[in-house]
């Protein structure tokens, strides 16, 4: 795309920018076509290969990836390919970068100075240590980035956190892309956002907040930025989307202050050329207050995501010297753009009196996978809908040369994708009337259960459970026999019969496990599901898989969501029959385990023709007569997972109020329709609850499970405080790292947790599922929760 004299171009460039390209994406996904990274890492941590090993793979991946988006028709030569690499998070690169390592690893890290003139990274071994944990050494916190299913490592700053310029990975990565003629643009986590996405460090003083230390950071940055012009880089993109969210520790007026300090110190104090262009991006919602406030900084160009945020009606003051990145290719959903209205808003767009428009996406791409032309299997008339990340370049392209050519240059393609738009509106089933009806007739008492006191009573009496209840939260370990007969019975080379009875095999081992360790309600730990989202929408009618549409969760951990594309109808009951031969092999309580609605529509990419509301009244449906079934069929406790409630959980605080009410209803339309002795469980993943807590007692759920252990529990307070009445099992084994806790470790949490919550309502819990693990350390660690429960229980 080379740029043509000026259409797009209202205001002026200062004639010493380098001009930034027409077109571009805001970064790429990392995982590779064939998961080649995670199998790469994953090797390296299992002491098969080496370091050396997996920077191989990498660099071959990162050289693949120029030469593919080249391929796609961006410019090699001018910026327009992002250098959006990590090998876990780039939340952790960014730490890695400045230096912010916690005390607890420091002895990873080489020492300050103890490399002369110049910086020595943490080695692949280190900062994988530091990502999973080691020991008694806790990992970083993990959370979710913004409003996706992607995780990032909270980095801990502490007051006397020392920042320096450690890392000259993104620096290296430049040059190894200048080496095969691509002129890259380094993408790193912003300043402002890495400390306001930051945690304080233990120890800290209570009113410390790390975004008190922007001062302190910035000149790391600075350094950065001086190199990256060193080596010649012309754009450097820094990610700022805390911008376009609303923080429950700092004030917007804060973050918008710090903002405006960052790119005072980083655009003005630091002139060019001693830096390269800037490049702000901020993904995921609207900037708004913090738009005219960045216009008004020196920064070179400005990313909005005009998907999820608006277009600003008037002129922004302070944009005419900068470039406006106009995010109107979604990179947060699969749905072929509407390249007609998308070129509607890009001319909107340049209303704004900005210097110029170039096209992007609205996130990066790591959000999609790779390449709708890498299914076969899909229905053609579905993939013509869809825009994987590949396509999505190509969108980009197309529409930049639109927007600097006129539409006619692409008329072709303006045609294509409204013909594709039309198909999608008139395909069969993607409206059922008898869906339709059967959401139109509900009604309030359709997402109401009887008085909670009455209901606890009832089910006291049917579970006679002890107090301080033991269960897991559904899945037990996936060995490669379950992995390897899945496959060879997707790939029909195992019989459905065969298949199914290694699944029981399966079932009767984990039920064995579960009695001799001594748990209370036991579960049939999912063997049969690929994954919690997938294997219901492989089982109900309106979705559709993907071979290879892998997107990365967090570190190496991927997932393939499905793609939502009609109204949801349950053909046949789904779980029942695992269920019931499970309790068929015990007397104890057996859970029955479900994906709620909004963890459905949350892991899946979900038509976008109807409010989310709508879709997930339907989902809501389709379990509730699976729930019905499982009820009927004797199981007197169903857990309905609702992990990533929060995770949809709009940026803005403005927004909380209307997706609460959808998303608590939508749970309740599932989980309402049982009687009072059958206990309906949920679980969240989440340990920052404290700004949806009236939410999760919206959920009316008999009993909720939540992660707390890496938090060590502050979670209860908030809980404590907020008199929630119903049960509650704080998770006290962490199963995102591979470390076993002790039964000390969990009988400190479980004292923690019994002196903040009745112990009439406390459950006993790990803080995931443990489908990710080994048997090795979860038989342990299993162990140890249920001494630690009985040893607590009997000074109780
Ligand atoms: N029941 C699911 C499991 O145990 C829950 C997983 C989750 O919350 N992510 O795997
Ligand atoms: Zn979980």
């Amino acid at each position: 795309m080379t740029a043509a004299p000026d259409p797009r171009s209202a205001g002026t460039i200062d004639a010493a920018t380098p001009e930034f390209p027409s077109g571009t994406i805001l970064g790429y996904p990392r995982i590779g076509p064939r998961r080649e990274l995670k199998k790469a890492i994953e090797a390296f941590w299992a002491g098969r290969t080496t370091a050396d090993d997996v920077e191989r793979t990498a660099a071959e991946l990162r050289s693949r990836t120029r030469a593919r988006l080249v391929e796609l028709g961006l410019d090699p030569s001018n910026a327009s390919i992002p250098s959006s690499f990590s090998f876990y998070d780039q939340v952790l690169d960014a730490a890695a970068v400045v230096g912010a390592i916690p005390s607890r690893f420091a002895h990873l890290a080489p020492e300050a100075g103890q490399v002369d003139g110049g910086t020595r990274p943490l080695d692949l071994a280190a900062y994988s240590t530091i990502a999973r944990g080691a020991g008694d050494d806790l990992p970083l916190e993990m959370t979710k980035w913004f409003d996706t299913n992607y995780h990032y490592l909270v980095p801990e700053i502490g007051p006397d956190t020392a920042f320096r310029f450690a890392d000259d990975r993104p620096v290296r990565e430049f040059a190894e892309g200048l080496a095969e003629g691509v002129v890259t643009r380094p993408v790193i986590v912003g300043p402002v956002t890495f400390l306001l996405l930051a945690k304080a460090a233990d120890g800290a003083p209570a009113d410390f907040a790390p975004i008190d230390r922007l001062g302190d950071l910035l000149p790391v940055y600075a350094e950065l930025l001086r190199a990256l012009a060193d080596a010649g880089a012309t754009w450097v993109q820094l990610d700022e989307p805390a911008l376009v969210s609303d923080s429950v520790d700092v004030t917007s007026e804060r973050a918008i202050d710090a903002l405006v300090q960052a790119y005072t110190v980083l655009a003005t104090d630091l002139a060019r050329p001693d830096r390269p262009a800037i490049l702000v991006a901020a993904p995921y919602g609207d900037l708004a207050a913090a738009l005219p406030a960045l216009a008004g900084t020196d920064v070179e160009a400005i990313a909005l995501d005009v998907v999820r945020g608006g277009v600003p009606s008037d002129p922004v003051a302070g944009l005419e010297t900068t470039t406006l990145v106009a995010g109107v290719v979604d990179g947060h959903n699969i749905w072929r753009a509407d390249l007609a209205s998308a070129l509607d808003r890009l001319e909107t767009l340049a209303g704004l009196g900005a210097a110029a428009v170039a096209v992007g996406t609205s996130t990066s791409l790591l959000h999609v996978p790779h390449d709708v032309d890498d299914e076969p299997d899909l229905d053609p008339t579905l993939r013509g809908w869809l825009a994987f990340a590949d396509q999505k370049v190509g969108e980009v392209v197309t529409l930049a040369q639109g927007l600097t050519k006129g539409r006619d240059a692409v008329a072709d393609q303006l045609e294509a994708s409204r013909s594709a738009l039309a198909s999608r509106a008139k395909a069969p089933g993607v409206v059922r009337p008898e869906v339709r009806e059967r959401a139109d007739g509900l009604g309030r008492r359709d997402f109401r259960r009887g008085p909670y006191a009455e209901r606890k009573e009832a089910q006291a009496a049917r579970l006679q459970l002890p107090l301080l209840p033991t269960t897991t939260i559904g899945s037990f370990p996936q060995t490669p026999d379950i992995r390897r007969a899945r496959a060879a019975h997707a790939r029909g080379e195992l019989s459905t019969e065969r298949y199914e009875e290694e699944m029981r095999a399966e079932i009767r081992r984990v039920v064995e496990l579960q009695e001799r360790i001594g748990l209370d309600v036991l579960v049939h730990g999912e063997p049969e599901r690929n994954d919690m989202v997938q294997y219901f929408a492989e089982n109900l009618d309106g979705f559709a898989a993907t071979q290879n549409g892998w997107v990365q969760s967090y570190g190496s951990r991927c997932v393939r969501p499905p793609i939502l594309w009609g109204d949801v109808v349950r053909p046949a009951p789904i779980t029942v029959a695992w269920s019931s031969y499970t309790a068929s092999l015990t007397a104890k309580p057996v859970k029955g385990m479900l994906t709620g609605p909004v963890t459905i529509l949350a892991w899946s990419f979900v038509r976008n023709d109807q409010p989310l509301a709508d879709t997930a009244n339907q989902v809501a449906l389709a379990l509730r007569d699976e729930i019905a079934d499982l009820e009927g069929a004797g199981i007197g406790v169903v857990q309905v997972d609702e992990p990533a409630l929060r995770e949809l959980l709009p940026l803005r605080a403005a927004d909380h109020a209307a997706y609460l009410a959808w998303s608590v209803a939508a749970f309740r339309l599932a989980t309402s329709g049982v009687r009072d002795e059958t206990q309906v469980h949920t679980h969240l993943c989440y340990s920052e609850f404290g700004e949806v807590i009236g939410a999760i007692d919206g959920l009316d759920a008999d009993v909720t499970s939540i992660e707390a252990a890496r938090s060590k529990m502050e979670i209860l307070a908030d809980i404590a405080a907020a008199g929630y009445p119903r049960g509650i099992g704080p998770g006290v084994y962490d199963i995102h790292s591979p470390r076993v806790p002790s039964e000390a470790e969990v009988t400190e949490l479980l004292t923690a947790a019994v002196g903040a919550v009745a112990p009439e309502q406390l459950w006993v819990n790990p803080d995931c599922g443990l489908k990710t693990r080994r048997y090795e350390e979860v038989t342990p660690s299993l162990e140890h929760v249920v001494a630690a429960a009985r040893a607590v229980r009997a000074t109780l």
